[in-house]
């Protein structure tokens, strides 16, 4: 099992904080796989998403994400108060700055659960910040499965989302890296592995002057 505690040298280093984005078509397991890497690593919080997108049997305001209407969503953009924002099916959705801002005051990274749109948005803010990773479920059969099993859409809902997840797919070359989703443990493992890599990337460990100089000075 991977082990994500860090050695002692290493916290008592200041790490730059990351934005991790998981991007993937509806149904490809991304949010399953958010769930794990939320619950297995106290380091990393998710961001949780305003929608103007009614909620679906289940889901909780607040904690899946924070549902608004129409009105006070364009409020919320005229305020400035996402970090990004896009329309994704009929729906609006969008990043709200300020919890992100907390969290990585906190020294916490932050994880998205955002489409490509949001991925690029945020990129293009923080590019050195964002690491981008985009999952593929391992076909489109199994796509259609998981979402008939999912069980919480409409048919047509469904058929759309098919078609988006084609179009989404397109998308692939954005990103950082990515995934093939055939077995949910493998994929999740994979991407504790790259958080794991990404937090020692050297420019985000700003100690590491001071450590190596006192380290040639002997
Ligand atoms: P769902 O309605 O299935 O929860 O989400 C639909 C799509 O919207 C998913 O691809 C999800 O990643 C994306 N999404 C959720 N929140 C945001 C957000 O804040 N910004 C952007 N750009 N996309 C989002």
């Amino acid at each position: 099992m991977l082990d994500d505690r860090r050695p002692r040298h290493e916290t008592e280093r200041h790490r730059r904080g990351l934005l991790l984005v998981v991007s993937s078509p509806s149904g490809a397991g991304k949010s399953t796989i958010a769930r794990k890497l939320i619950e297995a690593d106290a380091d990393i919080a998710m961001s949780v998403s305003t929608t103007t997108r009614p909620p679906r049997p289940g889901e909780i305001d607040g904690v899946d994400y924070r549902f608004v209407d129409v009105a006070a969503f364009k409020r919320m953009v005229a305020e400035d108060a996402f970090l990004e924002w896009a329309h994704v099916f009929d729906n609006r959705y969008g990043t709200p700055r300020a919890p992100v801002e907390v969290m990585l005051a906190d020294g916490r990274d932050v994880l998205f659960d955002i489409d490509w749109q949001g991925a690029q948005q945020l990129y293009q803010q923080a590019a050195g910040d964002v690491v981008r990773v985009f999952i593929l479920p391992p076909s489109m059969a199994e796509l259609s499965r998981r979402l008939h099993a999912r069980a919480t859409d409409a048919e047509e809902v469904i058929q759309r989302r098919m078609q988006r997840a084609v179009a989404e797919i397109g998308h692939w070359d954005g990103y950082d890296y990515v995934l093939v989703n055939d077995d949910v443990e493998r994929c999740f493992a994979q991407v504790r592995l790259i958080l794991r890599a990404e937090r020692l990337r050297r420019h985000r460990q700003s100690g590491l002057i001071g450590l190596t100089r006192s380290l040639m000075r002997g």
